[in-house]
């Protein structure tokens, strides 16, 4: 009984099973310029064999979307691509359901017990989640250091280190990972450095040119870019990928097909976005480190960011200028303008970034980031709720510190707006 036995139309056939043997449109020949979505869960073979062959392995198909699903692989293939331009080695991509899927991929597929894990201080609050609640009961240990000290990055590397974390543009403080430098620590330790890449995307900066392992992005943000979908994606080198793509066999969090599409489409617009994104950033970034109101602005593209030079030298410069990524925290005075104590470490200077948030009218208060609007939160009360004064202190954050996502509007109305909300704080 073949796969297209179904559109056979036959009357003899009862009202039910009409229903669901409904006719299938025949094969299209021609390419189509929008990816096509298999919703699909499972895949129907010629014969038996075939299907003996596929499950085995002996024959190239799919079977069962939790394994594979066409439009997934086509995704991860995309950035895959846009990973691995001019690296000589093929670099694969897996996708999974969410960052956080394909975050935990890496982190089960390269431990075992009694493995060790050299991780940021400061890192994204769900992966620091995952190594502590999750991967610390089975027995693997994870060091949290400062990854920007590479000192301090040697120092902690054990001889049952078999990963090295970073991120490639820290939150919120937009630090730069020297992802050469730790390459270089990570591998003569016979580890190897994996690197969420979700800030920059690769309009920004890729990683494996710099000799990282393995790259991951929550897709949900920057290559998705509308905020209406959640996903995520790992590229490395294929045997790397197998691992990644065995776990995610094992444990289902694949991306489903639909979504698979919204986020293909997205890499589309992504250079076009990003460039936008971070030329807005840095005009917003210059306007506000310029204004009475405001303590410290935290963005690599400013000269007097600590990786700014780091920047220069990882990060792609495209027509519009270089790109710094799309996110800026902005740290307003705690105390008056006229009059200031200067930065924002007194006790007010939580409630003075709050009143900031809110005195905006075009940013939206929101959770995530990379979307196609502009979005803003307070960092202590929200993505680094978990520090307390002294941890905060601890990772360079202020208690004032607010994080802009900048969108796709104007510039010139977004620094209007923040501006106006400076000058309103009095
Ligand atoms: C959002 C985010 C994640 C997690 O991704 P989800 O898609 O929300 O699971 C991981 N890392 C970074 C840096 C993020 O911003």
């Amino acid at each position: 009984m073949s796969a297209s036995s179904g559109s056979q139309h036959n009357c003899t056939h009862g009202e039910f099973t009409r229903a669901v043997h409904l006719p299938l449109p025949p094969p299209v020949n021609q390419r189509s310029m929008g990816l096509p979505v298999w919703r699909t869960a499972a895949f129907a073979f010629a014969d038996a064999q075939e299907y003996v062959d596929v499950l085995g392995g002996q024959r190239d198909g799919y079977s069962y979307s939790r394994l594979a699903n066409p439009t997934a692989d086509a995704f991860a293939a995309a950035v895959a691509a846009l990973e691995g331009v001019g690296l000589e080695e093929e670099v694969r991509g897996e996708a999974f359901g969410s960052g956080m899927a394909a975050i935990t991929a890496i982190l089960m597929g390269f431990t075992a017990a009694g493995a060790h894990v050299v991780a940021p201080r400061e890192m994204y609050g769900g992966t620091y989640g995952v190594l502590a609640d999750v991967l610390a009961r089975f027995g693997v240990r994870t060091d949290h250091v400062d990854t920007t000290d590479p000192a301090a990055v040697s120092a902690a590397i054990r001889p049952e280190t078999t990963l090295v974390w970073a991120e490639t543009l820290a939150n919120p403080t937009m630090t730069v990972a020297d992802l050469p430098s730790l390459a270089g620590i990570a591998h003569r330790a016979g580890a190897l450095l994996a690197v969420d890449s979700t800030f920059a995307t690769p309009a920004v900066c890729r990683p494996l040119e710099y000799g990282a392992d393995l790259v991951v992005h929550s897709a949900t943000k920057y290559i998705g870019g509308h905020s209406d979908v959640t996903g995520g994606v790992v590229a490395a080198r294929p045997e790397l990928a197998a691992t990644v793509r065995h776990f995610r066999e094992h444990t289902g969090g694949i991306l489903a097909p639909d979504e698979a599409f919204l986020l293909r489409r997205g890499l589309e617009t992504l250079p076009l976005r990003m460039a936008r994104q971070c030329a807005g950033a840095l005009t917003l970034a210059t306007a506000l480190a310029a204004h009475p109101r405001v303590a410290r602005v935290d963005y690599p593209g400013l000269a007097g960011h600590r990786d700014h030079a780091l920047a220069n030298r990882l990060f792609d410069a495209g027509p519009e200028g270089r790109r710094y990524g799309a996110v800026v925290t902005v740290t307003p005075h705690a105390g008056s303008s006229n009059g200031s104590t200067g930065g924002a470490e007194g006790a007010n200077g939580r409630d003075v970034g709050m009143a900031l948030v809110d005195g905006l009218r075009l940013a939206t208060v929101a959770t995530s980031l990379g979307g196609t609007h502009t979005k803003v939160g307070p960092v202590a009360g929200t993505t680094h709720r978990q520090l307390d004064p002294d941890a905060l202190t601890g990772a360079g954050i202020l208690p004032g510190a607010v994080r802009f996502s900048v969108g796709l509007e104007d510039p010139d109305d977004l620094v209007a707006d923040a501006v106006a909300a400076l000058d309103a704080l009095g």
